[in-house]
């Protein structure tokens, strides 16, 4: 049985990516310090033995008894808020985070694929952004701490594979949604999903003309699980091609919710990016992936996901308290 390390496990995407690897077989050990997570994404495989759960922070050194073939680092802060924040957690976690987890695989002989972003790209002046673009980051602004975290991930990845000969890889992922993501993480389907859910007007951020590109994440966990198990070493984007403008998916949204709320316009945060499409040529050549899901079909699905939530969680609106973890 092969086993695999999956950090962030408690987080959206890290708990998705579990569930399949437990489905294909695997036996998986998750590990979360919590930070922006929640015990409750992983609750379902408390009890299966093919799941093991570790309470650490990877930016501490990590150990893992026995072996290990394969290593999914998924944990950091990934909303811009909660990386604003803590930011000098999003700065550790994808530095020190990093490199401890680089040196693991090393001794266990490992591969290792590691959660890059979009970000990297910062706001972009290619567009569609293929792999080969070097990107466009404010490396002191605001949003630096996370696009250089990623992006210095990215470059000690690399070191690791060239110096040590260690199996890499990358997936620069595009913005993702589904269910699990925290009603409360500032992201823009929670928050509008929220927003509908409690009658609240839809806020967008400066006039709404800046694009995003949203897949649904079984979609970009197929990508990343092809991917894992090819062998190609550089970065490959893993999103969904299909662009909108966030005043258009607001309105999107107020009919997918059927409620009749208005619009309201709120500055846009600094070094927002006005334009973000992945070019996926590589990944439909390389993995013989694209998504599959549309937006309309994801976002009923993530729709009816924050519908069941308990009015406690739909009004607990006030975001995460990181008091503890900052004080650490
Ligand atoms: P998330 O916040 O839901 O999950 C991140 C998880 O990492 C949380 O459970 C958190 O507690 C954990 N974590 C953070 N720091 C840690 C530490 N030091 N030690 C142990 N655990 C720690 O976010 P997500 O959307 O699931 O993102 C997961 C990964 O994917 C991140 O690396 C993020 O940068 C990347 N990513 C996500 C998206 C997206 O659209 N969801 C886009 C680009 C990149
Ligand atoms: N956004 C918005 N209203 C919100 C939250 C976000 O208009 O309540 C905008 C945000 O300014 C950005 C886009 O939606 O242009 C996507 O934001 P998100 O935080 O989801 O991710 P990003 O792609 O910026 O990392």
């Amino acid at each position: 049985m092969k086993k695999i390390l999956i950090t962030g496990a408690a987080g959206f995407l890290g708990s998705h990516l579990s569930d399949r690897f437990v489905k294909e077989g695997y036996k998986v050990i998750g590990m979360d310090n919590f930070i922006t997570g929640d015990m409750k994404n992983i609750s379902h495989l408390k009890n299966n033995p093919n799941f093991e759960f570790i309470n650490h922070d990877v930016t501490e050194y990590i150990k893992i008894e026995g072996d290990l073939d394969y290593i999914l680092h998924f944990a950091s802060p990934a909303s811009p808020i909660d990386y604003l924040k803590i930011p000098i957690q999003t700065l550790k976690v994808g530095s020190l985070g990093t490199h401890n987890l680089l040196g693991l695989a090393k001794a266990k002989k490992a591969r290792m694929l590691i959660a890059s972003t979009s970000e990297v790209y910062g706001d972009p002046l290619v567009h569609p952004q293929t792999e080969d673009y070097y990107g466009n980051v404010n490396t002191i602004g605001p949003r630096g701490v996370y696009d250089e975290a990623k992006r210095f991930q990215e470059s000690i990845t690399m070191a690791y594979h060239r110096f040590h000969g260690l199996e890499t890889r990358i997936v620069r992922i595009f913005n993702t949604y589904g269910p699990r993501m925290r009603l409360n993480d500032g992201r823009v389907i929670p928050a509008f999903m929220g927003q509908a859910l409690r009658g609240e007007d839809l806020t967008v951020f400066g006039d709404g003309s800046q694009t995003r590109s949203f897949c649904y994440v079984d979609d970009q966990v197929e990508g990343i699980y092809r991917l894992l198990l090819s062998d190609y070493v550089e970065p490959v984007n893993i999103g969904n091609p299909h662009e909108i403008s966030i005043k258009d998916f607001a309105e999107e949204i107020i009919k997918l919710t059927g409620t009749n709320q208005k619009i309201i316009y709120k500055d846009l945060p600094v070094n927002d990016p006005m334009q973000r499409q992945p070019d996926i040529t590589l990944a439909k050549k390389l993995l013989g992936w694209e998504p599959k899901v549309d937006r309309a079909e994801g976002m009923k699905i993530t729709y009816n996901y924050f519908k069941n939530l308990t009015e406690d969680e739909l009004y607990k609106s006030e975001h995460k308290d990181f008091t503890s973890y900052i004080n650490k």
